[in-house]
């Protein structure tokens, strides 16, 4: 189970929930004050663990939550238990966006990468508090947006581009939102991912590790090379990158 803590009204807008962690999710912090107080009273911090699942798909979405470190994966499940990744999101969003539009399902599974922490919102709340706060609306439709685009590149990558390529452009992907080098990640869960087998996935890694990018070990990749990475990964990595820089700038 997640372990709890209270969150209290910052005076200001502050990088800090008044608990001593740092608020770091970026649709918490573009709102305005006024949005913020009435907000935060809401809002409960929780803390997760790895492979946990925070949905399952066609359950009913109690929550939502402000992702605040970590990464939250979105799998697409089919009925043989077959799945593969459809979208990720970090501290740039949102795990819940069925909720802001009055929604209460998905067909989608939500599991949790690397330990992470979010900001919890019952799902009646965040629906009474898209009327008084406007802003919050935006921002949540705005990274649906985002995501929706992330999903759709994501779609063709896995019909059009081979499993090392996608390899290279998940570690980045996952790299941003974890900011670490060394990032937890077994062959099986890599499979699951990619929705490939693990013997694709440990060829695909094998290569990336031969070339000095990555090295693998079990259970954990680190990045070696960055730059050279994003070279390997497929075009997908950069056209998401792009487009989310242009709308970030339109709405500046
Ligand atoms: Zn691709």
């Amino acid at each position: 189970m997640a372990k709890k803590t209270s969150v209290r009204v910052p005076r200001t807008k502050s990088p800090n929930d008044g608990d001593g962690n740092k608020i770091r999710n970026l649709v918490l912090l573009s709102l305005p004050s006024k949005e913020y107080a009435r907000l935060w009273p809401k809002l409960e911090l929780v803390r997760l663990k790895l492979h946990q699942v925070l949905y399952e798909a066609g359950e009913t979405i109690k929550s939502g939550y402000f992702v605040n470190s970590g990464l939250f994966s979105i799998l697409a499940v089919q009925p043989s238990g077959k799945s593969v990744e459809v979208g990720l999101i970090g501290k740039e969003g949102f795990v819940g966006l069925p909720l802001v539009v009055g929604f209460r399902s998905s067909p989608t599974r939500v599991v949790i990468q690397g330990d992470a922490t979010a900001y919890r919102c019952d799902a009646d709340a965040l629906q009474q508090l898209l009327g008084p706060c406007p802003e919050l609306g935006q921002q949540l439709h705005r990274f649906g947006q985002k995501l929706a685009m992330q999903t759709t590149q994501i779609a063709a990558c896995n019909r059009l581009h081979d499993v090392e390529e996608r390899l290279a452009r998940w570690i980045l992907m996952t790299h941003d939102r974890i900011e670490a080098d060394h990032l937890p990640l077994t062959q099986e869960f890599l499979s699951q991912m990619l929705g490939t087998r693990r013997s694709s996935v440990t060829v695909s890694a094998g290569v990336l590790q031969r070339a000095g990018l990555i090295s693998y070990t079990r259970g954990n990749v680190t990045i070696l090379n960055r730059p050279k990475l994003e070279d390997a990964a497929c075009e997908c990595y950069g056209i998401v990158q792009q487009q989310i820089k242009d709308w970030d700038s339109e709405t500046r």
